[in-house]
């Protein structure tokens, strides 16, 4: 073992409470990383080219810990010993003394090859670096170095202090004693780790893409593309997704001109893989600086006496249908079953058909299987075709999405909206898009999910627990795709490739390597 190689078996574990921390960039993150730190005990050199950053810096911390104080959660003495361990570093010299230091400068490939060149050259040789970077390559940000193996990068989320999540990510030369030594800090730190490797978004971002890009796709072909509209489409991601927030709503929320940008960075770092194009509509939106609440105006208007719009409902004066036969097997939707009999409605059954559904009046619902309503009628040659969309929990779900086939008549429309909406279901129109959107948005994020793991970018664990604590997604992609079965995505998949014609659908090999593997235990019996 050569002397680099001796020093770095050294790291491996969480850095002692009594080491020191060196954290490069006072902004949005370091300020955090530094609290993080410094709450843990360390004592913490900050540093900023920019010195008035870094006064700003302390005084964020300070007034975040007065809150805490202010809460009964941080005792007074406890806030100002922690402040104190936080102290301005003038220059990078003073990094000499750290045994871990975490860069959170600007996003700057250049800026950050050259700050990570220069640190090289001061600390000592059991020395960990980490990068906060969202979206460079770590293994670019190492690759120039003499001892690239001790680089790591270590995603916070942003505010550092309160959300949970760190993504731990190796580099191609990245040491495994340099990994561990990241992973248990960030523990030792109260946070929640997961392991990805240095691709383009790492796992949260580039999990996440689907969840804004099939919002945009649906947007588009819906006959008006207005604030109303988007109301309609949040609300049945959050009220039938089960998702904290709805797409349009969370990118105003973000600002679209970083959600475009961490878009845009992901789609140029993936060769241009169509799956991540950005959208047309969103670049308009930045181009005309709507960025959304920062700016009082995105997809939907921020000013005093701005009203959000509320989501479209099917109303209709038509009488509900005394009774609905039920065809086959429902799958996930067949919770809604009891909620009509619960609403007074008879309910008869019906043996047959692969595909459940439930038959009101004359009209024939189905659950979207990215299909068109339209390509439906005409597949099964029943003109008064309607499908729904998926929810998280057809048992409680209070609204779902509906649409229905060219053929189909306004009288068995409104009939099936009505008897649904007798069940406690507010009955959201939507134009014929395949797929809808919630079972589009909920596919398209598991395959997302599967490929990240097919291609070793993070294990099936870290892709639900990085979207849960990341994103706030209730339910985690594997955990989705579980819930709906793989049968059920790839088939969804399939018929939205077919419908555009795009590789963007292609379903994950991961995906179709369990499918042949189900198959094969099913003709042969054989199930290990
Ligand atoms: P920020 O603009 O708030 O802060 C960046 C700081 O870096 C500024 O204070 C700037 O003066 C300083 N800086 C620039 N060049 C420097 C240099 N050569 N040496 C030292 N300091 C320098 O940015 P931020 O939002 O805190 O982001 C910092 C990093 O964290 C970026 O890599 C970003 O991608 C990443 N990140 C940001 C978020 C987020 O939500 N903001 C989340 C996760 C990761």
């Amino acid at each position: 073992m050569n002397a680099p190689e001796a020093s770095l078996q050294r790291t491996a574990g969480a850095l002692s409470p009594d080491a020191v921390v060196g954290v490069i960039g006072a902004g949005t993150m370091g300020a955090g990383i530094a609290q993080v730190a410094a709450v843990a005990g360390h004592h913490v050199h900050l540093y900023d080219v920019n010195a008035s950053q870094v006064a700003r810096g302390r005084s964020l911390v300070e007034k975040d810990l007065l809150a805490l104080v202010e809460r009964g959660k941080l005792t007074a003495a406890a806030s100002n010993a922690t402040l104190s361990r936080i102290v301005a570093a003038d220059t990078l010299g003073a990094m000499r003394a750290c045994d871990l230091v975490i860069e959170a400068a600007v996003e700057d490939l250049g800026i950050k090859q050259q700050l990570f060149a220069d640190l090289e050259a001061i600390v000592g040789p059991d020395c960990v670096l980490a990068t906060n970077t969202s979206s460079l390559s770590v293994t670019a940000i190492a690759g120039k170095l003499k001892r690239p193996e001790r680089v790591v990068g270590m995603h916070f989320f942003n505010p550092p202090p309160r959300m949970k999540l760190v993504e731990i990510v190796r580099g191609v030369a990245s040491a495994d004693a340099v990994v561990q030594r990241a992973t248990a800090t960030a523990r030792a730190w109260g946070k929640l780790t997961v392991p990805a490797k240095s691709t383009p978004g790492f796992i949260v971002n580039r999990l996440a893409r689907p969840f804004y890009a099939e919002a945009w796709r649906v947007l588009r072909e819906q006959p008006a593309q207005d604030a109303a509209t988007c109301a309609s489409l949040d609300a049945l991601v959050r009220e039938a997704g089960g998702f904290s927030m709805g797409p349009f709503e969370l990118m105003d929320l973000i600002g679209h001109d970083v959600n475009l940008a961490v878009t845009q960075s992901v789609f140029e770092a993936s060769f241009f893989d169509r799956r991540y194009m950005p959208a047309l509509e969103q670049q308009e939106l930045v181009r005309a600086c709507r960025l959304g609440r920062k700016s009082g105006q995105g997809l939907y208007a921020y000013g005093a006496n701005a009203a959000k719009p509320s989501p479209q409902v099917v109303t209709s004066r038509v009488r509900l249908a005394p009774e609905a036969t039920v065809v086959g097997d429902l799958g996930v939707a067949a919770p809604l079953v009891e909620r009509l009999a619960a609403a007074g409605i008879r309910i008869l059954h019906k043996a047959g058909l692969e595909a459940g559904q439930v038959q009101i009046g004359s009209a024939q619902l189905l659950l979207t299987d990215g299909r068109t309503a339209t390509e439906v009628a005409a597949a099964h040659g029943h003109a008064d075709t309607v499908l729904f969309d998926l929810a998280a929990d057809f048992a409680t779900t209070q609204r779902i999405g509906l649409t229905r086939a060219a053929s189909c008549s306004g009288a068995a429309f409104d009939l099936a909206g009505a008897t649904l909406s007798a069940a406690g279901l507010a009955c959201t129109p939507l134009a014929d898009v395949p797929g809808l959107i919630v079972m589009r948005t909920v596919t398209m994020l598991v395959n997302e999910a599967c490929d990240a793991v097919a291609y070793g970018i993070c294990g099936e664990d870290a892709a639900d627990q990085a979207t849960r604590h990341g994103l706030n997604y209730a339910r985690g992609p594997m955990a989705w795709g579980a819930h709906l079965g793989l049968p059920r995505v790839a088939q969804v998949l399939h018929h939205l490739q077919a419908h555009y014609g795009e590789e963007r659908y292609r379903t994950s090999v991961l995906i179709k390597r369990r499918l042949a593997a189900q198959s094969f235990a099913m003709t042969s019996g054989v199930d290990r």
